[in-house]
Formats: structure tokens, C-alpha cells, sequence
């Protein structure tokens, strides 16, 4: 999962004082130049050890502003790849 700011953000500043880790900056310091305030996902742990909730999305008055990506699906384990799946005949090495 990551956090996100979306473009609705309305830059008013709600968030940034309550993320125990400094991961979201304001819009000057955002890495977008869209005028919205920004989470590095680097440095956000989803308020894991320091909120119950993400202190972020519970400060920010905008609904829907700061969004969770989805879990991104695993790849395919080896036995889930059947024949069909198997059936490239470019050979690795020419
Ligand atoms: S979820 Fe928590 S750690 Fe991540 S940006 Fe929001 S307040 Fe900061
Ligand atoms: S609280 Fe929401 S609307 Fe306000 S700056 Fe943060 S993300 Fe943007």
C-alpha cells in the first residue's frame, strides 16, 4: 500500500503537522508542480506504531483527497503458469 495526495488537494495544510515522520511536504517542496501537498512513500509507514488511522487522511478535510493504493496483486507462482502460458518458442539464445 502507499499514500497518496490526489489533485484535489486544496493545500490547506491540515495534514502536514500530523504525520509523526515528516513524510508529506507542502506544495513549494512538492516534487509535482500541481499545487498539492505530497507524500513520500519512502519515508510514510502509514502511521503503523504511532496512529490507529492514517493521522493524514483523518486530519484532511477534503474527502476522498488522500487515497491508498491498491495491494498490488502477486505474480503469477510457477505452478499457476500452465502450458499455455508456456508456449513462447522464440529461443533465449539465437
Ligand atoms: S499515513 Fe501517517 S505516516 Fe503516512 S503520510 Fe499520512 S500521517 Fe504520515
Ligand atoms: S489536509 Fe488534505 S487538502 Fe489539506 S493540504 Fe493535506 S492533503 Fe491537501
Amino acid at each position: 500500500m502507499a499514500v497518496k495526495i490526489t489533485d484535489i488537494c486544496i493545500a490547506c495544510g491540515a495534514c502536514i503537522d500530523e504525520c509523526p515522520v515528516e513524510a508529506i511536504v507542502d506544495e513549494d517542496d512538492s516534487p509535482n508542480d500541481d499545487g498539492c501537498y505530497f507524500v513520500y512513500n519512502n519515508k510514510c509507514v502509514e502511521c503503523v506504531g504511532h496512529n490507529d488511522e492514517p493521522a493524514c487522511a483523518t486530519a484532511c478535510p477534503t474527502e476522498g483527497c488522500i487515497v491508498w493504493d491498491a495491494v498490488a496483486e502477486s505474480p503469477s507462482h510457477r505452478e499457476d503458469i500452465g502450458d499455455d502460458k508456456r508456449s513462447a518458442h522464440t529461443p533465449v539464445v539465437e
